[in-house]
Formats: structure tokens, sequence, C-alpha cells
């Protein structure tokens, strides 16, 4: 059985989760701290500040720009339905706006006509690992004074040019960029998250609030000589990352380049493979962007059943997944606010190319340890099911 997915966890993990369990320190604490330098540097950013996840980093960050009670804020509801919650988390209502249908990420030109007065916040999702379009984001948030925030849970180890420079995603581009540890991402730590920015007023922020507003971390009152009382100045959150998260956290980041890498050498072998099937349309990356591939996801013609080519690929011992979700199309917008900016604005409700690309992709497994002769046999079985499918025209 080949999984849609699979951590890839070495001794080297298995061993740094041990010394923080010696040492006796196993919640945010040092490892916390070094785990953030690393990625920080890394990435490139003044600051990094983990949380306990990518959708905490997202609330944090909304919550830090201002973002309230009736705000609206403008994003992809074709994205995992945390993009979404995180701004509802705030009490502002999502603002959905359909995607291109090259990238599968949000349309410039319809973020600026969904402009209203109400705008708190633009946040972009790098879906699936590949960038958006940043750079004419960024000169719309510029042109109307809003903040961009960058859901880039699943982008660490992508690449964009910026300004004729190659920049790694979370440098940030935007205000803030969060990140994702999830084992369906390209590092992971179990659980886990990383907030980015260059604002030093932000990160205060960040820091207070993921440890419940605490004005003093126990990790520094119990290193102190004096006795210490703690205050907390308001509201904050358990947002924290663990210690023992933190050393797996690491270990990963130091083989982030060989695993992206890797990721993007399978790619290229599934779009050599499958260029030219009649049926299936490969992704592509655009001139100003490197994608780590989070997932390699294939467009189906509309005229196959997405779900029976699943359930045989399934009978070949394959797990695929269907494209990504439309959040507004889940039951539990039924009953949230939102809003939307379509193509076709004057028809009830219509992210066209959000609802196509949810209902027409599919995708393959793309891991660490999957092998170029395991991709060969995905193709193979998926030529195999497609070339046996009626087309109607
Ligand atoms: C996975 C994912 C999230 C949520 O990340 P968690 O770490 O599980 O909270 C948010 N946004 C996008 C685009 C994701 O893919």
């Amino acid at each position: 059985m080949i999984p849609l997915a699979k951590p890839s966890l070495t001794d080297k993990e298995e061993q740094s989760v041990t010394s923080v369990i010696r040492s006796g320190w196993v919640t945010q604490g040092p490892k916390v701290e070094e785990f953030e330098k690393k990625f920080a540097s890394i990435v490139g950013s003044k600051h990094a500040v983990a949380v306990s996840n990518c959708t905490s980093g997202l609330h944090l960050a909304l919550k830090a720009l201002g973002v309230g009670s009736n705000d609206e804020v403008i994003t992809a509801s074709h994205s995992y339905i945390a993009t979404s919650n995180s701004i509802r988390y705030c009490d502002a209502i999502p603002c959905f706006v359909d995607i291109q249908n090259d990238s599968f990420n949000l349309c410039p030109k319809l973020v600026e006509s969904a402009i209203t007065e109400k705008t708190k916040a633009i946040l972009c999702v790098h879906q699936m690992g590949m960038p958006c379009d940043i750079s004419s984001l960024k000169i719309i948030s510029k042109k109307y004074d809003l903040p961009l925030v960058e859901d880039a849970a699943c982008a660490i180890g992508s690449k964009l040019l910026y300004n004729n420079k190659w920049e790694n995603i979370g440098k940030p581009h935007g205000e803030i960029a969060v990140f994702s540890f999830h084992p369906r991402k390209i590092i992971t730590t179990g659980d886990g998250g990383m907030i980015t920015t260059n604002s030093d007023n932000l990160a205060e922020k960040f820091r207070l609030w993921r440890q419940h507003s605490m004005g003093i971390s126990d990790f520094k009152r119990h290193e102190k000589k004096t006795v210490t009382y703690e205050k907390y100045s308001e509201i904050g959150y358990n947002y924290r990352l663990t210690d023992i998260q933190a050393a797996i956290g690491t270990e990963q980041l130091k083989r982030l380049d060989d695993i992206v890498l890797k990721r993007r050498k399978l790619a290229d072998h599934y779009s050599k493979l499958l260029k030219d099937t009649r049926g299936i349309t490969t992704p592509k990356e655009g001139l100003n962007n490197r994608s780590n591939w989070q997932s390699y996801c294939v467009r189906i013609n509309e005229e196959l059943n997405t779900k029976e080519i699943m359930q045989k690929l399934l009978d070949d011992g394959i797990s695929s997944r269907r494209g990504i979700m439309c959040s507004h199309l889940e039951p539990a917008y039924k009953t949230e606010p939102y809003s939307w900016t379509g193509k076709h604005s004057d028809q009830p409700l219509n992210l066209f190319e959000s609802e196509r690309a949810r209902n027409h992709s599919l995708i393959l497994p793309l891991y660490y340890d999957l092998s170029f002769d395991e991709v060969q046999n995905i193709c193979c079985s998926l030529l195999k099911i497609v070339s046996a499918c009626k087309f109607l025209k």
C-alpha cells in the first residue's frame, strides 16, 4: 500500500527527544528558542515565534493586526478550513475570493475588487506549497493600506522571485507569515507552527499571547536567583510549542534542503511520466516560483469521474485525495457568515474555479521516502485507469 504522505523522521530526531526528556525541561523553553533562531535565519525573517500549530498562529496574526468583530478579511475558500476558521476566531467575516486556475492561488484582480470599507486584512495562501502572486498582492496591500498575512502552512522551503532575487517564503513578504508542522507538511513536529515577522512589536505580542500573556515566562523564572512574581496583563492563550516538539523541529530543519530537493525530483518524475496524457493536466511552476511540492495535484478532465479513478487507484494499493476543499461548501459555513467575490458575480454563489479545482483534481502520493520506481508504478496505474475511461467528447 502506498500512502499519500509519510513523515520522514530519523534516529537524529529520536535522539533529540531523548535528550529533552532527560533534561527535565519538556515544555516551551531553550529548545523552542533554538528552533526559532534557526527557523528565522533559514527563511530570512527578523523574528520567528513558535506556536502550537498553524491555526493558532493565524489566529494570533489576525488578532495582532486588530482584526475584530464584523471586520472583513479577504481570503480563499479553496484552502484547508483552518484558513477561514482563523478569521472566525476573531469574530470577523471571511470574504472568499476565487482562485486562478493555473496555480490554485488567489487571483489578485479579484482580491482588489473584493475590498470594501470593512476590509481589515488580506490572508493569502501559498496553496500546496506553490507561492502565490505575492508581488501583485503586495502592491494592492500598499495601495489600500491593508496588512497582508501569508498562510504559509505548506510552504517552508518554497521560493519566489521577488524584486529579481530568489527569496524564501517566510521572509516574510507580507506583514506576517505562518507555517505548519503537521505531518502532512514538509517538516513535522507532530503538530506545531511558526509565525515569522520583521516587526518587533508584533513578535512581542505573539510571545506574550501564546503563553497566557504571562509577563515573564516560567522558564525565565525557573532560572532566576531572586523570587519573581509574574503578571498577566490581558487575556492570553495556551498556544505553546513544547521543547520536545522543538527538538524534533530543529533536526528536521537541518534536513530541509535535502527533503525539498527530493520532493522536487519526485514531482519532476511525475510530470515527465504524465505529460501529454489525455484527461490529466500536470501542475506547473510559474517562472517566479519554486515549489516544495507539498502536494502534487493533477487536474482531471471534467468528463471523467474523479472518485471512480481514486477508487481504482486504491484497488491498486495507491492512496490519493481529491483536490483542496472549499470552506464555503462545508456544513460549518452553512451557518457561519461570509461574503464572496467570484468571476461570475451576477450568479447566486459562484466561486467557479475554486469549486472546479475541488471537484476535478487529484493529489498523488509524494513524500521523502517514496521511490522513483513507486512513482513509475503509480503513473502506470493511473494511465491504465484513465485510458480505460470513456470520454464523452
Ligand atoms: C494544514 C493547513 C493549515 C492548518 O495547519 P495546522 O498546523 O494543522 O493548524 C492551515 N492552512 C493551510 C493552507 C493548511 O494546509
